[in-house]
């Protein structure tokens, strides 16, 4: 019984030990609720219907002609944009835009930035 009574003394305590259950939550927050400014107002434009990217930040380029040159929408008076000039290039080519100047990359490609009413 001594035995006994000495590996009780020994044994640690149990009584500092917290133990609490928490239950994980199995569904996500609404990214609409997460989301905030320009990320949120795309959103809300995509549920309404409306177009969610207006100012093309990802826009395909077109002829890109002097005469018809990609049109580029901002509601600024610059923009930068880059210009992936090859399909298997590496790096993008940076480049600002000025309201009422096109601009020619690299590539041979025209730009010209136009005007859009911000959100
Ligand atoms: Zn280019």
């Amino acid at each position: 019984m001594a035995s006994l009574c000495t590996r009780i003394a020994f044994k640690p305590s149990h009584r500092n030990a917290v133990f609490s259950c928490v239950r994980l939550a199995t569904t996500y927050t609404d990214p609409k609720e997460l989301a905030t400014g320009l990320e949120k107002r795309e959103i809300i434009n995509e549920e309404l219907g409306k177009d969610p990217d207006p100012y093309g930040l990802a826009v395909k380029r077109g002829p890109g002609t002097k005469d018809k040159p990609n049109l580029i929408p901002s509601a600024f008076e610059s923009r930068v944009i880059g210009c992936i000039c090859d399909d298997e290039s590496s790096h993008i080519n940076w480049m600002w835009l000025h309201k009422g100047t096109p601009t020619r990359c690299g590539c041979g490609y025209w730009f010209k930035l136009v005007e859009k009413p911000a959100l």
